[in-house]
């Protein structure tokens, strides 16, 4: 078995917010080749039905062997079901339609919202970190994925009402932290889609630092066309065009968290802020 390159277990993320079309799946994609490409062991698992992640990585959902299915349901383990991403330099572990049949097999099952953790705890010394692409849902497939992770990754625009859906998803990973998953923390907020040119995105960025200091990501990605063009290619952003500044600010975003989880023990990093 491949020890990660720190000889310790990997720190496992979620990627999440409960709006759709929010850059989870664009953040998950290019955060995981942004750290494969400073060496570090990846995999990327696509809780998605959607697909998205997989299919972005230049991994077609519809020709896998198995899938997320499959692991959730124990009839697969992560080491048969995953594969590699040549694109990005990182391993995925592919989600298709399939998937969105989980949501109701898996309430027949005991312990349901831990089965992606257990099938997780087999592969945690083979990577340095294991990010999970969330659904745009607070379903028991996010359930299983926060109840797996050390911390949450928000990616959020800079919109109108985006402290207020802010508000419930922070809700959401107190009652996970506290009912399910104490190890939950919330890593850190990032600015996506951002187009510094428009006044009321600026207001609500800085409305953003106000209430979350330093859990907010210094690095901020901006609105930027290749890294929406890069899926159709089945490659990260960050493979598609190193020099866009799109992908210039996911490689900054990769750095940032590689050094903030490194400078603080994990479990200082955040607690859910108090309200
Ligand atoms: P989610 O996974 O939250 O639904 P996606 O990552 O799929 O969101 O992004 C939604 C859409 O926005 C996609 O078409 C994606 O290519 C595009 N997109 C995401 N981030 C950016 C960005 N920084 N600049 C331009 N387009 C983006
Ligand atoms: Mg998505």
């Amino acid at each position: 078995m491949s020890q990660n390159s720190a000889g310790e277990i990997a720190k496992v993320f979620c990627i999440a917010n409960q709006k759709g079309g929010v850059g989870k799946t664009t953040t998950a994609i290019n955060l995981a080749a942004a750290l494969a490409a400073l060496g570090k062991k990846i995999l990327l698992i696509d809780l998605d039905p959607q697909g998205n992640a997989t299919m972005g990585s230049g991994v077609d959902k519809n020709k896998v062997q198995s899938n997320l299915y499959q692991v959730l349901l124990g009839e697969a383990s992560i080491e048969q079901t995953r594969v590699r991403s040549e694109a990005g330099g990182y391993d995925v572990l592919p989600s298709n339609r399939e998937l969105s049949g989980a949501e109701i097999d898996l309430i027949q099952m005991d312990q349901r919202e831990q089965q992606l953790k257990q099938a997780i705890a087999l592969v945690l010394d083979q990577y340095d970190f294991i990010l999970i692409d969330c659904p745009p849902t607070l379903s028991l497939l996010t359930l299983n994925g926060l109840a797996s992770a050390h911390g949450v990754i928000i990616p959020m625009q800079c919109e109108y009402f985006a402290l207020e859906g802010l508000s419930d998803l922070v809700n959401t990973i107190k009652r996970v932290h506290n009912n399910i998953n104490p190890d939950l923390q919330l890593i850190g907020l990032l600015r996506v889609m951002f187009d510094a040119r428009v006044t009321l995105q600026q207001q609500v960025s800085a409305q953003i630092e106000t209430h979350f200091g330093d859990r907010v990501f210094k690095a901020v990605i901006p609105r930027n066309v290749r890294l929406a063009e890069a899926p159709s290619h089945g490659l990260p952003g960050t493979v598609y065009d190193k020099n866009s500044r799109g992908a210039k600010a996911y490689i900054e975003f990769g750095n940032e968290l590689v050094k903030r989880v490194k400078k603080e023990a994990l479990k200082a990093i955040a607690q859910p802020p108090r309200q």
